[in-house]
C-alpha cells in the first residue's frame, strides 16, 4: 500500500520529522527532477533517495564506489524489512544471477550496484527490461578530478542520462567545494538539477586561529585555561613532533596519548581504544587518527600545524562536539606552516595538475586562518553553504580584528623581495628591512642597497606578520624550487605603485598568554 514520505519515515524508519532539506528533496525527487544534493556527512542523505525508492514505483538503482558501505547499507534495510541487494565484484556468478532475477521479478525496491558495473552489457540490458523509480550517484564527487577520489567509471554515468532521459537522478556528495561542484554538474550532465546545500553548519563548534608564538605553550595555556580534564584530539603534522608533543604535555600534567602510523597496530589500537573508553583523555595525532571516531563528547580539536585545505580542516574539527555541546576548535598558525606545506606539495610526486589544485586549496585555507570576518561564515562559503550573520561563536565575532594600514609596511617589504633579487626568505629579508646586516648580507651588498633598514618603525614579529599576510593575499608567493625564497606576483602592482590601500590585520597577543605564563 502506497505511502506517503513522512509516512514512510516514521513508520518504516521510527523517526519523527524530516531533517533540514530532505523533504523537498525527496518531493522533486518524487517529482521527476534530478538534484545534487550536498550535505556533511551524518547529515542524512541517504533517505533522500531512499525514502522515494519506497514510495514510488520500480526500483531505485544507487550507484556507490564503496563495497563495504554498499553492503552496511543493504543488511541495515534488510533489519527494517526493506527489500534490497546489492551488485558487485563479491557476489558469485549464481548469487548475481539471483539478485537479476529479483529484479525482474519486482521483488527489490533499491539496488546498490558499483560504478564499474553498470555500464556493462549485461546489466545494460537487464536494466532496459526494468521499472526504474531513479538513480542515486552517491560519492558523486568521484566524477571530479578536481578531488582525491577519482573514479574513471564514474565518466561513464552521464549514459544513463542518456539512456533513460526520463528517470530522475540524484547525486549526493559531502564535498562541496565549488570547483567539485561545478564538475559534478558538467560531467553528470545536471545542468537542470536544482542543487541543495545544507547542514556543513556546526553552531557549538567555536572556531579560534590564533598566531603561532610558542604554540606548545599556548596550546598547554589554552587547555590548563578551557578544558582541564576533558577528552580532546591535537593534530600534528609530523609523527615525530606528535611524540614530543605528548610527551611534553604528559610532563605538564596534560593526560596525553600518541597516535601516528610509525607506530605498532596494536599500539594504535591500544590508546585509540583508551581514547573512546576512558574520561579525560587528549589523544596526539597525525591525520592518521580519526577515520570512523566517534566519541561523542571530544570537547576540543587542537591544531598545532595549518591543515592542508579547509576540508580537511572542516572535518578534523567536526570530530568536537558531536554531542551537541559546546566545544572548541583551536589553532595555531605561523607563517613557517606555509612554507613547510607548499615545500612538501612541491616536492611530491603529484602531477602538475594537482599540484596546483593542491596550491589553490591551501591558499583557501589560508584565506580563512587571515580572515578579519566571521570564520564561520567563511567556512561556509566555501561549502556554498550560506549564513546571512556573523557567528557570534568565532574568535573573529567575539573579538573584532583590529586592522592597521599597511600600505606603507607592505610597499617596503615588496621592495626589500625586489631590490634584493627575490632570492630569499622572510627571516633575512626583515634583517634587512630592520637594518642588521651580517657578514652573508655585507657580502650581498645588501647593506647598500636602499630598502636596508627602512623597516626600522615595526618590529620583527609585526614583520613577519606582514610577510604572512602578504603572502596570503597573494601578492607574494613562495618559489618551491629555491628554497621558499620569496617572489613578488603580478596582484602586487597597485599596491607597489600606490594606486591600492592595504588593510592588515593587527596581530594581538594571543589570548591567554599572560595566565598561561603564570601558570607554567
Ligand atoms: P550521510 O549519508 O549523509 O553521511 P546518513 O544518511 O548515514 O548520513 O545519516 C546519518 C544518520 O542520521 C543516520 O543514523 C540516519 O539514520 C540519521 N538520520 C537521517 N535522517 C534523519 C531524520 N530525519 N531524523 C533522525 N535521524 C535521521
Ligand atoms: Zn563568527
Amino acid at each position: 500500500m502506497p505511502q506517503t514520505p513522512l509516512e514512510t519515515l516514521n513508520s518504516l524508519f521510527g523517526y519523527e520529522s524530516f531533517r533540514g532539506q530532505q523533504q523537498q528533496i525527496i518531493e522533486q525527487v518524487i517529482d521527476g527532477q534530478d538534484v545534487l544534493v550536498l550535505m556533511p556527512t551524518g547529515g542524512g542523505k541517504s533517505l533522500c533517495y531512499q525514502i522515494p525508492a519506497l514510495v514510488m514505483d520500480g526500483v531505485g538503482i544507487v550507484v556507490s564506489p564503496l563495497i563495504a558501505l554498499m553492503q552496511d547499507q543493504v543488511s541495515a534495510l534488510h533489519q527494517l524489512g526493506v527489500r534490497a541487494a546489492f551488485l558487485n565484484s563479491t557476489l558469485s556468478f549464481d548469487e548475481a544471477r539471483r539478485v537479476e532475477q529479483d529484479l525482474l521479478n519486482g521483488e527489490l525496491d533499491l539496488l546498490y550496484i558499483a560504478p564499474e558495473r553498470l555500464t556493462g552489457e549485461r546489466t545494460q540490458a537487464l536494466f532496459a527490461r526494468l521499472k526504474i523509480a531513479l538513480f542515486a550517484i552517491d560519492e558523486a564527487h568521484c566524477v571530479s578530478q578536481w578531488g582525491h577520489d577519482f573514479r574513471a567509471d564514474y565518466l561513464q554515468l552521464s549514459l544513463l542520462h542518456q539512456q533513460f532521459p526520463d528517470v530522475p537522478r540524484i547525486a549526493l556528495t559531502a564535498t562541496a567545494d565549488e570547483r567539485t561542484r561545478q564538475e559534478i554538474i558538467k560531467r553528470l550532465a545536471l545542468e537542470q538539477a536544482q542543487v541543495f546545500i545544507s547542514g556543513f553548519d556546526r553552531p557549538n563548534i567555536r572556531y579560534r586561529i590564533i598566531q603561532k608564538q610558542n604554540a606548545r605553550q599556548q596550546l598547554l595555556g589554552f587547555i590548563r585555561a578551557e578544558h582541564p580534564g576533558d577528552a580532546g584530539i591535537v593534530y600534528c603534522l609530523s609523527r615525530k613532533k606528535v611524540e614530543e608533543t605528548a610527551k611534553w604535555l604528559n610532563d605538564k600534567g596534560v593526560n596525553a596519548l600518541p597516535y601516528h602510523a610509525g607506530m605498532s597496530h596494536e599500539l594504535r589500537q591500544s590508546h585509540q581504544h583508551r581514547f573512546l573508553m576512558e574520561e579525560g583523555l587528549v589523544i596526539v595525532a597525525t591525520i592518521a587518527f580519526g577515520m570512523g571516531i566517534d566519541k561523542p563528547n571530544v570537547r576540543f580539536v587542537a591544531h598545532l600545524d595549518l591543515p592542508k585545505s579547509i576540508e580537511a580542516y572542516y572535518q578534523e574539527t567536526g570530530r568536537a562536539g558531536r554531542d551537541g555541546l559546546p566545544a572548541n576548535a583551536w589553532m595555531a598558525y605561523g607563517l613557517q606552516d606555509v612554507i613547510t606545506l607548499r615545500q612538501m606539495l612541491a616536492g611530491s610526486n603529484a602531477d602538475e595538475l594537482h599540484k596546483r589544485v593542491e596550491y589553490h586549496k591551501l591558499d583557501a585555507m589560508l584565506a580563512l586562518c587571515e580572515s578579519i570576518g566571521c570564520r564561520r561564515q567563511t567556512l561556509l562559503a566555501y561549502f556554498g553553504d550560506e549564513l546571512q550573520q556573523g557567528c557570534g561563536n568565532c574568535d573573529t565575532c567575539l573579538e573584532p580584528v583590529e586592522t592597521w594600514d599597511g600600505t606603507v609596511a607592505a610597499q617596503q617589504a615588496l621592495s626589500c623581495i625586489y631590490r634584493t633579487g627575490q632570492r630569499f626568505g622572510a627571516t633575512y629579508l626583515i634583517s634587512v628591512l630592520l637594518g642588521k646586516a651580517d657578514d652573508r648580507m655585507r657580502s650581498f651588498g645588501h647593506d647598500k642597497q636602499s630598502t636596508f633598514g627602512i623597516g626600522q618603525s615595526l618590529g620583527e614579529k609585526q614583520w613577519r606578520s606582514v610577510f604572512r599576510q602578504l603572502v596570503a593575499k597573494g601578492l607574494v608567493e613562495i618559489d618551491f624550487e629555491g628554497y621558499g625564497a620569496f617572489k613578488l606576483t603580478e596582484t602586487c602592482r597597485p599596491v607597489l605603485r600606490g594606486e591600492q590601500t592595504l588593510m592588515l590585520r593587527k596581530d594581538s597577543l594571543p589570548e591567554k598568554t599572560k595566565r598561561s605564563k603564570a601558570e607554567s
